[in-house]
């Protein structure tokens, strides 16, 4: 039992486990090939196949990838985020001990799934990947409003149409960690609302995670199927995010224990159009060190654009990427727009990390581009998905695809492979 379960008292919140959190490393266990797919000798291709794109590349359809049903297999790895010396700490939020989830670690730590044949499985891994893009939970529905039931249909169907959720930093990483045959999808909520994560008393009078805030609805069903991890990352503003003043040293910890992320939102969730250097090096400097008096060593990195708008002038725009303000250094490996459609694998050539597009997760005012029609567009074969093979250090992809693949990879194995 994790999260949801636990009971946490106010008085006790800065006793939750302070994970270190540092960036992720390839494993030293990756094969270092180069990408040579020019001595694969598919190089005719590129002069064959010019012309094909995601988005016309459907003809053949995309059937549904064979779902894994047993993915309970999935075993954390040592080393690539904190270590264990802080566990016992954790078990002050009332969380059994024994539990090595209730302490939040595997979810902190990288997953590990068994391999499948390209083939078996149909992998395309330059396929299409869903960010999904939140706002509010709570009713009623509306424009930017999800409410908890629809927000559990999503899940629902997601889960059972084969998406697995990854966090945003491993997907503009390239790291994707997901069953073979299953598609990453990423979870997003703007803005730092209350109804993303919001604590309240129940009737004993204890201190619970609301079951109806975006948290407490992932953890829930994180619950029910382990291995749909509840990977998010919430972009939050300065002032108090998520509300509850008392509360906000607890929440941070708390989705950076349980595999969650933040990500920058600006300051005063400024218009960047006019904004000057200096102003937006200091909206986005805020955040981190909000971050840091809450949080040890935790880099922001990634940055959704407020309104989607970036700054007009050309002196302005690295600002957005990385910069500096009163000594803190922020650097944004993946930039967020408001977006409306699914958007590249990290490998496909056309990538590019700071204009990652997202998908409106709603039904409401969505003008044929929120995640439904795209799910549909996915089952079409008008869209075609990201299949993983299960090994996050292949790239398993159709032969005939292999022209759209970046040039610049390193540290993958490419796997070509003839689809039926
Ligand atoms: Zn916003």
């Amino acid at each position: 039992m994790i999260g949801l379960s636990g009971r946490f008292r106010k008085d006790n919140q800065n006793t939750v486990n302070k994970e270190q959190k540092t960036p992720r490393r390839k494993s030293g266990l990756l094969v270092l090939i180069s990408l040579l797919i020019l001595g694969l000798g598919i190089s005719g291709l590129f002069m064959a196949c010019s012309d094909a794109s995601d988005t016309s590349s459907g003809a053949t359809g995309n059937p549904m990838p064979p779902l894994v049903t047993d993915e309970g297999t999935a075993t954390p790895v040592e080393g690539t985020n904190a270590g264990d010396e802080d566990v016992s700490e954790a078990s002050e939020t009332s969380l059994p001990a024994d539990s090595e989830e209730a302490a939040g670690q595997s979810l902190q730590q990288v997953p590990v799934y068994e391999a499948a044949d390209p083939a078996s499985v149909e992998a395309d891994e330059l396929g299409q990947i869903m960010v999904l893009m939140y706002h509010h939970i709570r009713e009623p529905e509306a424009e930017w409003s999800r409410t908890p039931d629809h927000f559990r249909k999503d899940l629902k169907v997601l889960y059972e149409q084969g998406f697995r959720p990854i966090r945003l930093i491993d997907y503009a990483r390239g790291q994707i960690h997901v069953p073979a045959g299953t598609t990453p999808v990423v979870f997003t909520f703007d803005d730092g609302n209350e109804n993303n994560f919001r604590m309240i008393e129940d009737e004993a009078e204890e201190w619970i995670i609301d079951p109806d805030c975006a948290v407490g609805i992932l953890m829930a069903f994180h619950e029910e199927h382990p291995e749909f991890r509840p990977h998010a990352t919430f972009f939050i503003n300065g002032g108090t995010p998520f509300g509850q003043p008392d509360w906000v040293d607890f929440k941070l910890n708390y989705l950076v224990t349980n595999g969650m992320d933040i990500g920058n939102h600006t300051e005063t969730h400024l218009h960047l159009g006019d904004a000057s250097a200096e102003q937006l090096q200091q909206e986005l400097g805020r955040i981190q060190q909000l971050m840091n008096r809450y949080v040890d060593d935790y880099p922001v990195n990634t940055f959704a654009l407020p309104f989607g708008s970036r700054p007009s002038s050309d002196s302005v725009a690295p600002y957005v990427e990385r910069g500096t303000y009163q000594e803190v250094t922020y650097v944004n490996e993946a930039v967020l727009e408001v977006g409306w459609d699914p958007y590249h694998s990290p490998y496909h050539r056309d990538f590019n990390p700071h204009k990652i597009r997202r998908v409106r997760a709603s039904e409401t005012k969505v003008d044929g581009v929120g995640m439904y029609d795209w799910l549909a567009s996915f089952e079409s074969g008008s869209r075609r998905r990201f299949i993983s093979d299960g090994d996050p250090n292949t790239i398993a992809i159709p032969e005939s695809r292999a022209e759209l693949l970046r040039e610049d990879l390193e540290g993958y194995e490419i796997r070509l492979y003839e689809a039926p």
